[in-house]
């Protein structure tokens, strides 16, 4: 069993994008499918419709949102259908040593799933049977999107969909450089200038990956000298 419905698909960089009909396969061991009710649009989806993050297209863009659990794939234990979700960008194992610290954006599975879940399952395919990446794994600009369960976080049923969705990449990042970059203390008055929407931002496209858009998956995680996002805080 699969889910049909549509999606943004990023086909070619530089060239608007597309909204097509696709199929996203049911979920495998430890993923789960989430029917999509609100996403937001982040500066990081227009960086990968022009190569500036350079996920190899056919890519089905978005990375925050919220949506309910529609089918849990076997093993998955912490989930249900029926759960309130957004995903995260980053598979988090939770076992490594810098998730142990609190560190998840740093975790070891960093860079595993960037075009589909961190298993390197391929489960989105276009009308013609072709496979589509995620972006971040995710793809959320669609109806249904299966992902790794590292990749889901479960929030309050009754968080609003549309607040809920910007947790996923602008609040959380937004959070993080008052509370980790800039440092801000309780109480301070501050100002914030040049407010861009935010994102991961690679350095340079040979340090992200390099396998060719042929290759379903990255070569090696992104070198140390990536700049990698800042601490996430944990959505309550
Ligand atoms: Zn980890
Ligand atoms: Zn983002």
């Amino acid at each position: 069993m699969g889910y049909k419905g549509k999606a943004v698909i990023c086909r070619e960089w530089n060239q608007p994008v597309s909204v097509e009909e696709i199929e996203v396969d049911s979920p495998a061991p430890n993923q789960v499918t989430v029917k999509i009710e609100a996403i937001g649009v982040c500066h990081s989806d227009l960086s990968a419709t022009n190569g500036t993050m350079p996920l190899p297209p056919p890519v089905v863009l978005g990375h925050e949102a919220c949506g309910k659990i529609v089918e849990v794939g076997e093993g998955v234990t912490e989930f249900a259908v029926g759960d309130k979700i957004i995903p995260c960008w980053i598979p988090i194992c939770g076992k490594c040593q810098f998730c142990q610290e609190g560190r998840t954006t740093l975790c070891d599975d960093w860079g595993k799933g960037f075009l589909g879940p961190k298993d390197g399952t391929m489960p989105r395919r276009d009308k013609d049977g072709n496979v589509l990446h995620a972006f971040s794994g995710v793809g959320v600009m669609a109806e249904y999107s299966t992902m790794h369960v590292d990749n889901v976080i479960k929030i309050d049923p009754d968080t609003p969909a549309d607040k809920a969705a910007l947790v996923g990449c602008g609040v959380m990042t937004g959070v993080g450089a008052v509370i980790n970059r800039a440092q801000v203390k309780p109480g301070s008055s501050c100002v914030a200038r040049a407010a861009r929407s935010p994102g991961p931002r690679p350095s340079s496209r040979s340090t992200w990956w390099t396998r060719s858009s042929s290759s379903p998956r990255p070569s090696a995680p992104p070198t140390p000298s990536t700049p990698r996002p800042m601490a996430m805080p944990s959505p309550r």
